[in-house]
């Protein structure tokens, strides 16, 4: 019989093991398990609020991966699975058994890390950190503030999904904003001490929004020492443990995070909320038959991106038909880049290679990577062509 993998999650490392599987394996039958028969792309997302881009063409579906690869696609939820049986039970009643599972099913939130801020809550004060519904009530909100206006962005600590995410969000806010509300201001309030591209964030604020004068309007604050404590929903006001009180007219707080629930309820997840696994393959630390990949599992120093999660995907694809086949499992290299828009025409960058070094810890390759060259507008012009095109070429890679 043919060997059976399940994929469950049809994001971007789900849907490109899917396919890498096919392609690697003609003879591997493969199944993907997700809820959604359309994806949104978290990737694209924040360019919404710029006006530069609708959910209609940040929307995928896995027609392709049915039809060129051969994917059996049930559109469904995991609700729980029999690792000793290996097989797993969906929310639809049916049962699925598999020879290996692949998990790639993202993220949830912590909703106990500040008082006043709950699933509940999020439907006023919307976090948009899965994008679709959440992210157009937080475009909404954008556009009805009025000019001179207060937009609070929350951010937590390390680590979370797409590291320089928010800070490309308040950077397509700020346009949107100087065009139509200009009197208007956004107040970073940061878990951190400092964050991604920074450097190349701050040089691009300063150049389209007055960062760093006192008509900036976008202000920095890390409350790395002096964490939000509480939200008080009535009069939008945000407390830290040293009194100080932020009031906001939009409030977009982005909890901190940890693997999906079903990793969690599946006992995949260690202290820390996400799946350590064997970075060579893949593989859980708890069940050498599950491979968990993407932002629910720990591949750092590989940040949680798109990107990273497509090459996790393909590494362990390669994992998985070796295992299967019983040959040696080839060294991986991981890539990642995350390409952020500080404005439509003025894009940044950072890349990085991985591999395992001589103790198996991913480490990064020296002298591969880095971040955008100094920035003169040619080059930022270009790197706002680039963001595009890693978009799309993303796209096309994993559901394509
Ligand atoms: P996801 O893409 O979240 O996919 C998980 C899937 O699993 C979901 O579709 C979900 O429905 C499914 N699932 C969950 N539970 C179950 C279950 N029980 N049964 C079946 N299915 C289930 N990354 C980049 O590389 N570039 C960018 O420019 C970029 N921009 C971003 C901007 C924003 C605002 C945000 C929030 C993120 C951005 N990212 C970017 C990060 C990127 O979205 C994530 O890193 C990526 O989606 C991770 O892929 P994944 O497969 O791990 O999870």
């Amino acid at each position: 019989a043919k060997a059976h993998v399940v994929v469950v999650g049809g994001g971007f490392g789900g849907a490109t093991a899917a396919k890498y599987l096919h392609l690697l394996d003609a003879n591997i039958q493969v199944t993907l398990i997700e809820p959604k028969a359309k994806y949104i792309t978290c990737p694209g997302s924040n360019w919404l609020f710029a006006g530069l881009t609708g959910l209609d063409q940040l929307t995928v579906d896995y027609q392709a991966l049915q039809d060129k690869y051969g994917i059996k696609l049930l559109v469904d939820r995991v609700s729980s699975l029999d690792a000793g049986q290996r097989r797993l039970r969906l929310a639809g009643g049916q049962s699925v058994s598999y020879d290996r599972l692949i998990m790639s099913p993202g993220i949830d939130f912590r909703w106990d890390a500040m008082a006043g801020y709950d699933q509940a809550a999020a439907e006023q004060f919307p976090h948009a950190w899965q994008a679709g519904p959440q992210t157009l009530m937080l475009a909404r909100q954008l556009q009805a503030m009025p000019d001179g206006g207060v937009v609070l962005i929350v951010v937590p600590a390390d680590p979370y999904r797409c590291p320089p995410g928010p800070y490309e969000r308040v950077s397509m806010m700020a346009y949107w904003l100087k065009q139509y509300k200009p009197r208007s201001k956004i107040l970073i309030l940061d878990a951190k001490r400092s964050f991604s591209k920074q450097a190349l964030f701050e040089a691009g604020w300063k150049k389209h929004y007055g960062y760093g004068t006192a008509n900036s309007m976008i202000e920095w604050h890390s409350l790395a020492d002096n964490p939000l404590l509480e939200l008080d929903k009535q009069n939008r006001v945000l407390t830290s443990e040293f009194g100080d009180r932020f009031r906001g007219d939009v409030l977009n707080i982005i909890p901190p995070q940890s693997a999906a629930h079903i990793a969690l309820q599946q006992g995949l997840a260690d202290s820390t909320g996400w799946c350590p696994v064997r970075p060579l393959t893949g593989q859980s630390l708890f069940n050498e038959f599950i491979h968990v990949i993407g932002d629910a599992a720990h591949y750092a120093p590989i940040p949680k991106s798109a990107f990273a999660a497509n090459s996790e995907a393909k590494a362990c694809a390669l994992a998985v038909t070796s295992l299967l086949n019983q040959t040696p499992v080839p060294e991986a290299h991981w890539l990642n880049t995350c390409y952020s828009l500080i404005a439509p025409d003025h894009g940044i960058s950072v890349a990085g290679v991985y591999k395992l070094d001589a103790a198996n810890v991913i480490a990064p390759v020296k002298g591969a990577g880095g971040v955008s060259p100094r920035i003169d507008a040619q080059v930022a012009a270009a790197e706002a062509d680039y963001t595009r095109a890693v978009y799309r070429n993303l796209i096309a890679d994993t559901f394509g």
